[in-house]
């Protein structure tokens, strides 16, 4: 298998059915239902605010047992200012997981499109494992209040209709000004349409993540384009055109990107699939294709950068990483210089998938997240001193990565 690069594409009526979803932004759709993130979990080191879900991505994995269904959920602030900092301060990733048996989801048959004697489909010994079984949440399960405007756990409800779930006074607060302070006891169950808006613009907006394997060809990587010169000039041209520096808007041109080795290697590879917002490698064949993907020749975690899991002491592993293309997705004012910005961001998960179900985990592992930038430039004075000489910087910043 190739490296998955994944897609955003719009939200369809089928997806709110899903019981395993990977997506862009909206609000989480918790793995365990009856356990959502608690928001001090995710609070930004910066300015404090509760992060918003970037993106999550179900990645199941064949072993250990426990992590049969799995999931990774990325948040980072949606506060531009915040990415000035280093990435561990305003960005968190967790993994949750679960056994097939599991107190959540059953599996059952699906009712069957095959057994009435359809097309050539229907030979039963080709069916893949998948084939005919759907999962569905167990009907007892009851999910816990999650807050109507994060997604986060909502402990806290609306004094005056106690129907409101809150997971703090800030987000009751903005839903109150969101439209509920004219709804709050009146008998009208659901939002208005601009209530409902406005709590959507609270969040980064929801996509869908559709999948699909990288062309092998792409995956060497190296000099591939020296044949074929005829071609070349003209594909050297799309590429200009396309460019992937200014990845949101002219803000990017007067940054001075320097452009080095890494940087046209990332572009050359960009350049069959220039939507990806996603590379998923854990899964990928060679170890060549399980490395990250790098923005530039600066930046990326040197040995030892990457701390092993608190949890099981496993080393942890690249597994997959956001494209700077997922910030044209997130409703970003282009002309804020002080927008959320990055290159791509490196996740790095226990190689073990170590369990999460015991008590000090509450049902989540805090993974590793990597910022790594175009260049030096524009990156904020914290990341630039970190980079250039101060040792003790770098350590800071490492050490935060973990709880
Ligand atoms: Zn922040
Ligand atoms: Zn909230
Ligand atoms: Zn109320
Ligand atoms: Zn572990």
């Amino acid at each position: 298998m190739a490296v998955t690069l994944g897609f955003a594409e719009p939200v369809d009526a089928a997806f709110g059915s899903e019981q395993f979803p990977s997506k862009i932004g909206g609000r989480a759709r918790w793995l365990d239902p009856r356990r959502p993130l608690a928001s001090a979990q995710a609070q930004c080191d910066e300015c404090g605010r509760t992060l918003a879900l970037l993106a999550q991505v179900y990645a199941p994995e064949d072993a250990p047992p426990s992590a049969f269904h799995r999931t990774l959920y990325v948040f980072v602030c949606s506060n531009g200012a915040c990415h000035r900092a280093a990435a561990a301060r305003c960005m968190r990733v967790f993994r949750a997981q679960m056994a097939e048996r599991n107190d959540v989801y059953e599996e059952r048959r699906r009712a069957d499109e095959n057994g009435s004697g359809g097309g050539g489909g229907s030979g039963s010994d080709n069916d893949d494992d998948d084939d005919g079984v759907e999962w569905r949440m167990r009907p007892q399960v009851r999910a816990a209040p999650t807050c109507v405007v994060c997604g986060l756990a909502g402990g806290k409800a609306c004094s005056g209709c106690s129907r409101r779930t809150y997971c703090g006074r800030a987000h009751q607060v903005a839903d109150w000004a969101a439209g509920h302070k004219a709804q709050c006891g009146g008998a009208q169950a659901a939002d208005s349409a601009a209530h409902g808006q406005r709590l959507a613009r609270m969040a980064f907006p929801e996509h869908v993540l559709v999948t699909e394997e990288e062309a092998e060809g792409e995956c060497d990587g190296e000099a591939d384009g020296d044949d074929a010169s005829g071609d070349d000039a003209s594909d050297d041209e799309d590429v200009a055109a396309t460019a992937l520096v200014p990845a949101h808007g002219e803000a990017a041109e007067d940054s001075q990107v320097e452009v080095d080795a890494a940087f046209l290697a990332f572009q050359r590879r960009m350049q069959a699939e220039p939507a990806q917002v996603l590379r998923y490698a854990r899964s990928a064949a060679t170890a060549a294709q399980r490395t990250p993907l790098l923005v530039s020749d600066t930046g990326a975690p040197a040995p030892g950068d990457v701390p092993a899991c608190e949890r099981c002491g496993a080393p942890r592993e690249f597994e997959m990483q956001v494209m700077p293309q997922m910030l044209n997705h997130l409703a970003l004012d282009a002309a804020d210089a002080l927008s959320v910005d990055w290159g791509t961001l490196l996740v790095y998960t226990c190689a073990r998938s170590c369990d999460v179900a015991a008590e000090h985990c509450a049902g989540y592992a805090r993974e590793v997240v990597w910022r790594q930038n175009f260049s030096a430039q524009g990156i904020g004075e914290k990341f630039v001193r970190a980079m250039h000489g101060d040792d003790s910087g770098i350590t800071r910043q490492i050490e935060s990565l973990a709880i």
